[in-house]
C-alpha cells in the first residue's frame, strides 16, 4: 500500500539529465546548439579543467527577456515547438526543452541575457535545481551561460568523469562536429585561457577542415556536390590511397546536425570497396540536406540518431553518388581497381606506375607528330621494360590499364553513349554494342573446342510451357543444338513441356519467353540453313534478349564496363555482321562542317 509516488520535479530533471548530459562535452553541445538556434553569428566557448570546473558560452544571438529567462529552465520549456505539427517540421537544433532544465539540475548555473530590443540585461542563478529570482543587470545583446562544478552534488555521476584532458578531447569533438556543419558562424574555443581554435565565418568547409584537422588533409579531399530528388549532398572524400584504422574520421550531417547512421556508414563502406584496403576506413565528410518530413530526429535523447522514411533509398543514392565520384577519377585509380578483389601493395603499384610512365614518356617523345600516332602506343613495352619480380601483379595491372574504362562519356536519351576518341568522338548504340559483346562472347565459348557447350544452370523450379506436336518435332530435330546451348527441356504432361536447365550467361532472360522465340526461329529455318548458321542465329537472339535495352539508364559502372569491353571486342572481332554499333566522327569532319578549314 502506498508504494508508488510521483517523483518531484527536481528528481525528474536529474533523471532526464542522466540521458542528455553524460559529460561536460554534452553541456557544450547543448549550449552551443542553443546559441545557433538563437541566430548567433559568433559563439565563444571558454572551458576550464576539461569543463569539470567551468563551461562558459557567450553568444550574440537574439537573447531572452526576463520572463523567458525565468521559464527557460523549466522542464519541457521551449520556444521552438508551438503545435504538434511542428514536430514533423523541425529545423532547429533543439526542440525538446530539456537541456537547460537538465543542466541546471546538476550544476551551478548562471545565465545573463539581453534581447535585441531591450535596454538592459537580466540574470538568473540556479544551483542544482534551486532557483533564485531574475535580477536586472548590465550586459551585451545575446546570452552568456556559465556552468560550474558539474555533478558536484552527484558523486556517483562525478566518478565517471575522466581526466580533464580526456574530457577536453570530447569537448573538442563536439565543437568540431558543430563547427563543420556551421561554417557561416564565427566559432572560438578556449581551454584554461589558451586559444585552441579560432574559426572565422564564411571560408567554407574545406578551410574548417584545414583548421580543425590539418591543411594537408583538407587539400587532399575530393569534392562532390549533387542535388537529386529529395536529397542534396555535398561531400568531401578522401582519395583511395588514404584511410584510417577506425571510423572516427567519418562525419555525417543531416540538415546541419551531426548524426550516426548505419545505412550511411554502410553506403560509404560499399562505395570504397575495392578502392581502399579492406581494414581501412575512408575519411569522409558528408553533408545531407533533406526535407524535415522525410526523417524523424526524435528517436534519441541527444538526437544523434535519426530514422529515415526510406533508408534504402538514402543508402542507394549515397552509394551511387560516392562510388561514381571515386570511379570518375583519373586512370591512376581506374587502373588500380582490382579484378580479383586484391590491390597491389603501394610499393608494387609505385614500381608499376614508374615503368608505365617511363614507357609512355619514351613513346610520346618519339611520336611528337601528334594525336594520330598515339593510337599505336605499344603497351607490351611496359611489360618488357619491367623486371619480372612483381610479374603477375604487373600483368594484371597492365591488363587493367589496357582496357581502362574511358572516363569521358555522356549517355543521351538513355540509349546512346557519346565518348571522346583521340581524334574525334563516337556515338555508340548501347543496345547494339552490348548485343555484339555478348554475341562475341557466346561465339568464343562455343568455338573454343569441338563439342563445347555453354555452361548451364538447373532451374530450382522447372518452368512449363505449352507445345504443339509440330513444336515437339522441331525440338527433337534440334537436339544437338539445344545441348550445345545448355538448354534442357523435358515433356511434362500432354502438350506441356518444362525447361529444366538454362544457360547461366543469359541471366535476366525469361527461359520460357526465350524458348518460344527460339522455336519461331527454328521453325522458320527448317531446311534453309546449315546447323552452324542456325546456331549463330540463335546466339544472336540470345544476345539481343540479354543486352541492355534502348531507353535504359545505365550507371557509371555499366557504361565503363561497356566501353572497356568494346576495346576488347575490337581486338578480337572476326565476324562483323548486322547493324553498326557505333558511328565515328572525326575532328577533321567537324572542322569541315563548321567551316573551320
Ligand atoms: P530547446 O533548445 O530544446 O528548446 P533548451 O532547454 O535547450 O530547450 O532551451 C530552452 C529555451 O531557452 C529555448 O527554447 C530558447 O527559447 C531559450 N534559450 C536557450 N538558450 C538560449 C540562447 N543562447 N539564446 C536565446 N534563447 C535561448
Ligand atoms: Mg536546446
Amino acid at each position: 500500500m502506498g508504494q508508488i509516488k510521483v517523483l518531484d520535479q527536481n528528481m525528474v530533471n536529474m533523471i532526464a539529465a542522466g540521458e542528455v548530459i553524460e559529460r561536460p562535452a554534452s553541456v557544450v553541445k547543448e549550449l552551443v546548439e542553443n546559441s545557433l538556434d538563437a541566430g548567433a553569428t559568433e559563439i565563444n566557448v571558454y572551458v576550464e579543467d576539461g569543463g569539470i570546473k567551468l563551461i562558459h558560452v557567450v553568444d550574440n544571438g537574439c537573447g531572452m527577456d526576463s520572463d523567458d529567462l525565468a521559464l527557460a529552465f523549466e522542464p519541457h520549456a521551449t520556444s521552438k515547438l508551438k503545435i504538434i505539427a511542428d514536430l514533423l517540421n523541425i529545423s532547429t537544433m533543439g526542440f525538446r526543452g530539456e537541456a537547460l532544465a537538465s543542466i541546471a539540475a546538476i550544476a551551478k548555473v548562471a545565465i545573463t541575457s539581453r534581447c535585441t530590443d531591450s535596454i538592459e540585461a537580466a540574470r538568473i542563478e540556479i544551483d542544482c535545481g534551486v532557483k533564485n529570482n531574475v535580477q536586472p543587470c548590465s550586459g551585451d545583446t545575446g546570452t552568456t551561460i556559465e556552468v560550474r562544478n558539474l555533478f558536484y552534488k552527484m558523486p556517483a555521476r562525478k566518478k565517471f568523469l575522466r581526466t580533464a584532458n580526456t574530457e577536453m578531447t570530447h569537448i573538442i569533438e563536439q565543437f568540431t562536429r558543430i563547427a563543420l556543419a556551421h561554417t557561416d558562424i564565427n566559432m572560438n574555443l578556449f581551454h584554461n585561457d589558451r586559444e585552441l581554435y579560432r574559426l572565422a565565418a564564411g571560408l567554407g568547409v574545406r578551410q574548417r577542415i584545414g583548421n580543425l584537422f590539418s591543411a594537408e588533409l583538407a587539400q587532399s579531399l575530393l569534392e562532390l556536390q549533387s542535388t537529386e530528388r529529395n536529397l542534396k549532398l555535398s561531400a568531401l572524400l578522401c582519395r583511395s590511397q588514404s584511410g584510417k584504422a577506425n571510423a572516427k574520421f567519418q562525419y555525417f550531417f543531416l540538415n546541419g546536425r551531426f548524426i550516426r547512421d548505419k545505412f550511411l556508414s554502410a553506403a560509404v563502406r560499399e562505395a570504397y570497396r575495392g578502392l581502399i584496403e579492406p581494414d581501412k576506413y575512408p575519411i569522409v565528410f558528408l553533408f545531407l540536406q533533406m526535407p524535415p518530413q522525410s526523417f524523424d530526429v526524435n528517436v534519441h535523447p541527444t538526437k544523434i540518431e535519426v530514422r529515415f522514411d526510406d533508408s534504402n533509398l538514402v543508402y542507394s543514392q549515397i552509394l551511387a553518388l560516392v562510388r561514381e565520384k571515386l570511379l570518375s577519377l583519373d586512370l591512376d585509380i581506374q587502373a588500380k581497381l582490382p579484378k580479383s578483389g586484391q590491390i597491389p601493395s603501394s610499393q608494387e603499384s609505385q614500381d608499376i606506375k614508374q615503368s608505365i610512365t617511363g614507357a609512355m614518356a619514351e613513346f610520346f617523345s618519339q611520336n611528337r607528330q601528334g594525336a594520330a600516332g598515339q593510337r599505336n602506343f605499344d603497351f607490351s613495352k611496359i611489360a618488357q621494360k619491367s623486371d619480372s619480380a612483381a610479374g603477375q601483379q604487373r600483368e594484371r595491372f597492365y591488363d587493367e590499364l589496357q582496357t581502362a574504362p574511358v572516363s569521358l562519356y555522356l549517355q543521351i536519351h538513355d540509349s546512346y553513349i557519346i565518348t571522346q576518341t583521340e581524334d574525334g568522338f563516337l556515338i555508340i548504340d548501347q543496345h547494339a554494342l552490348h548485343e555484339r559483346i555478348i554475341y562475341e562472347d557466346l561465339c568464343r565459348r562455343l568455338a573454343s573446342d569441338i563439342g563445347a557447350k555453354l555452361e548451364s544452370q538447373k532451374l530450382l523450379v522447372p518452368e512449363s510451357f505449352e507445345l504443339t506436336d509440330a513444336g515437339a518435332q522441331i525440338l527433337e530435330a534440334n537436339k544437338d543444338l539445344l545441348q550445345r546451348l545448355g538448354i534442357e527441356l523435358e515433356p511434362f504432361g500432354p502438350g506441356i513441356w518444362a525447361v529444366q536447365s538454362f544457360p547461366s550467361l543469359l541471366s535476366g532472360v525469361k527461359p520460357v519467353e526465350f524458348i518460344i522465340d527460339m522455336l519461331d526461329v527454328l521453325a522458320d529455318s527448317v531446311g534453309k540453313i546449315d546447323s552452324e548458321r542456325l546456331l549463330h542465329k540463335i546466339l544472336d537472339l540470345a544476345a539481343c534478349k540479354t543486352a541492355v535495352k534502348a531507353g535504359q539508364k545505365l550507371s557509371h559502372a555499366e557504361i565503363s564496363k561497356l566501353l572497356s569491353d568494346k576495346n576488347a571486342i575490337q581486338r578480337v572481332s572476326r565476324c562483323p555482321h548486322g547493324r553498326p554499333t557505333a558511328i565515328k566522327f572525326s575532328l577533321a569532319e567537324l572542322e569541315k562542317q563548321f567551316k573551320r578549314t
